[in-house]
C-alpha cells in the first residue's frame, strides 16, 4: 500500500467513479471516496499531529498497536486508522473488469469452502449477518482462508489476521442505489471484485509473517 506513513493523503482510485456501473453507482463511489474516506484521513492526520510520538508508525502498525495506546487516543486511532486502511483495502480489490478467480485461487477456495459457489454463499451470509455497520472479510490464518466480520472500522489486523478480501457493508456503501437491500448490493459487488488483486493479497499473506 502506498502512502503508508503520516501525513496520509487521499490517493485517487485506480478507476473512474463511474467505472463500476451498473453494479456500484458513480455517486456512491464519489461520496465514499471523497467524503467518507477523506474524513478518516483528516481525522487520523489530526490525531497524529497532536500526538507526534505516533508519527513514525505505519498505518498497519497503528491499527495493531491501537489497543495498547492510552485510553484517550486508543479508540480514535482504531476508528480512524481502521477507516483509512479498510476503505483503501476495499477500493483496491474492486475493478470494472471483474473476472473469475484464477485456477490457483479457485483451488484454495475449493480447499477451504468446498467450491467457489459455496464460498460466495458463505461470504454473503457473513456480510448479511453484520448488525449495523461493519465489514465481511476473507482472511488468511494458519494456512487457511477464513471468513470473518468486523464491526464499525475494526480491522482483522488487530487480531494479527491477514486480510485478502473485504466488503464494506456500512449503509453509505450502497444506500443510494440499493436502498436498504444489502443482499442485492452484495450480489452486485461480486461482479466487480478484482480477483487478481485478491490473489496478490493471498500471496503476500503467505510470505509476510503475521
Ligand atoms: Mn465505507
Amino acid at each position: 500500500m502506498e502512502n503508508n506513513y503520516y501525513p496520509f493523503e487521499n490517493l485517487p482510485l485506480k478507476y473512474e467513479f463511474s467505472a463500476l456501473e451498473p453494479f456500484i453507482d458513480a455517486k456512491t463511489m464519489e461520496l465514499h471516496h471523497n467524503r467518507h474516506l477523506q474524513t478518516y484521513i483528516d481525522n487520523l492526520n489530526k490525531i497524529i499531529s497532536e500526538n507526534p510520538c505516533l508519527e513514525n508508525f505505519s498505518l498497519p502498525r497503528l491499527i495493531k498497536m491501537s489497543n495498547k495506546m492510552p485510553k484517550n487516543i486508543s479508540t480514535d486511532v482504531r476508528n480512524n486508522a481502521g477507516g483509512v486502511y479498510n476503505h483503501r483495502f476495499f477500493f483496491d480489490i474492486l475493478t470494472p473488469k471483474g473476472k473469475l478467480p484464477c485456477d490457483e485461487m479457485i483451488k484454495e477456495l475449493n480447499r477451504c469452502f468446498g467450491s467457489f459457489d459455496n464460498f460466495k454463499v458463505e461470504f454473503k451470509k457473513a456480510a448479511l449477518s453484520v448488525f449495523g455497520s461493519g465489514y465481511a472479510w476473507l482472511v488468511y490464518c494458519n494456512g487457511r482462508l477464513k471468513i470473518m466480520t468486523t464491526k464499525n472500522q475494526n480491522c482483522p489486523l488487530e487480531q494479527s489476521l491477514c486480510p485478502i478480501l473485504a466488503i464494506d457493508v456500512w449503509e453509505h456503501a450502497y444506500y443510494l442505489k440499493h436502498y436498504n437491500k444489502r443482499a442485492d448490493y452484495i450480489d452486485d459487488w461480486f461482479n466487480v471484485v478484482d480477483w487478481s488483486a485478491v490473489k496478490n493479497n493471498l500471496d503476500e499473506c503467505k510470505y509476510i509473517k503475521f
